[in-house]
């Protein structure tokens, strides 16, 4: 039986105990953050069903609507919606996706799924950059919205896709031709970008269009010892010349200062397959019949395909050189009219004023617009015409997606809610037709 003293103590324990546990289950934007950071997203094997409930329970907290559907079984996409007063405009879609990029948890100085907040405000996890932060930040910019009692006049649809770390096959290229997707009616959308180490924004308006080409020779074998022309091996050198110096050219354009890494056509050699086999590694006293290259190119939206492929076909990998080629393009550069995939970043696409007045208005500054250099989601939504932007507001932060100790700050993140709730009201506020214009 206990005396009167321990049971005094027990209490006190018990006080202080609830006491610390509250603190720990504060609920605050950065909390919920923290939560979802905790889900373990990572491929190869993403739990979706978790994060999905959570966004489902946030977003009915602050009275959105909410449906799943699934275009291909245990790969959800959960669509949020915020009714417009008039639902028969165009709407708009904030995207995000849900996976992330494995993590090699013991080359991180906090566990990548922990989402440790220091003192100093990083919080760290996989995914807080790529690109949970904007998922969240997208439903915390409606709740401080509603709360001051503002009301869209368009629709807005927040999207949460699987699938994008590994191509978005699964996710929002199937999502995107669905006629759920159709009937969304879709006017203009915003999705991930990336973060800025300086003091302005980055914002982009196109992906480049990864092609991954393989070129290929074929000749007569020969003695080691023996000069003779068109050779395998010899074919495939040249072929590999031309493309070198295709290769220093853009460059050339990118040192000296005229475009972008990402405005300019990449290609680079990423294998070389030839040789006959031995025991000990490779014979040598013989020319092989065969040989082959690997090549991953970049196209950004202003590069003309056909123009490329022709180059492949009558320099590269030409057939009176015995070679032959294939091209295995990841995506596409035109839309479904056939105009290159890009959104304006001018006053003839009334979006992007409204977009720039809307994060300037938070005292933020935009940089020159970008085209990225690899490719997310938001090719899908491009290619059926429907203007784009690329933004993920993170400035004076290093660029950290993929990378080990991902991290965003806490001031930083609630920043982002405060340009999200002056984006979100002005795009959705938008009266005029604009569909033609773009
Ligand atoms: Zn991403």
């Amino acid at each position: 039986m206990a005396s009167p003293p321990l049971l005094w103590t027990l209490f006190l324990f018990f006080i202080i105990i609830s006491l610390q546990s509250h603190g720990e289950e504060e609920d605050t934007p950065i909390t919920r953050f923290q939560q979802y950071l905790r889900f373990k997203t990572a491929h190869p094997n993403p739990n979706y069903a978790a994060p999905v409930r959570f966004l489902v329970d946030q977003a009915r907290s602050i009275g959105l609507s909410t449906r799943t559907f699934e275009f291909v079984s245990g790969k959800p996409v959960l669509l949020v919606t915020w009714l417009g007063s008039n639902p028969k405009l165009p709407s708009i879609l904030f995207n995000s996706h849900l996976d992330s990029v494995p993590a090699e948890a013991e080359k991180w100085i906090h566990p990548p799924f922990s989402a440790h907040r220091t003192v100093d405000g990083h919080i760290y996890a996989r995914g807080a950059q790529d690109d949970k932060c904007i998922g969240v930040q997208y439903l915390e910019s409606i709740r401080n919205l509603k709360s001051r009692g503002f009301s869209p006049l368009r629709t807005v649809h927040i999207s949460y896709v699987p699938e994008e770390e590994i191509g978005g096959f699964d996710g929002m290229e199937k999502f995107a031709a669905s006629s759920e997707f159709t009937e969304l009616n879709v006017g203009f959308a915003m999705d991930e970008g990336q973060a800025s180490p300086g003091d302005e924004f980055r914002v982009f308006y196109a992906d480049r269009t990864p092609w991954n080409l393989v070129i290929r020779a074929e000749g007569i074998p020969g003695h080691g010892a023996k000069l003779y022309d068109n050779g395998a091996m010899e074919n495939l050198m040249k072929s590999v010349e031309l493309i070198s110096k295709f290769r220093e050219t853009q460059f050339d354009f990118v040192k000296a200062g005229k475009a972008a890494n990402s405005e300019v056509i990449s290609v680079n050699p990423v294998y070389l397959k030839a040789g006959t086999p031995s025991n000990t590694g490779f014979v040598m006293n013989m020319q092989p019949s065969e040989a082959e290259a690997g090549y991953d190119l970049r196209l950004p939206p202003m590069a003309d395909p056909d123009a490329m492929k022709k180059r492949i076909a009558e320099e590269w990998a030409p057939a009176i050189r015995n070679m032959t080629y294939t091209i295995i393009a990841k995506g596409k550069l035109r839309d479904h009219l056939g105009r290159p995939m890009m959104t304006p970043t001018n006053d003839s696409n009334p979006w992007w004023s409204i977009f720039k007045r809307a994060v300037e208005a938070t005292g933020g500054k935009l940089a020159k617009p970008e085209i990225l250099a690899s490719t997310t989601d938001a090719r899908y939504i491009r290619a059926f015409g429907i203007p784009l932007l690329g933004f993920s507001p993170m400035i004076n932060t290093p660029i950290l997606l993929h990378d080990h100790n991902e991290f965003l700050k806490d001031t930083m993140f609630m920043k982002g809610i405060e340009v999200y709730e002056s984006v979100i009201s002005a795009l959705s506020s938008f009266e005029g037709v604009s569909d033609q214009v773009i």
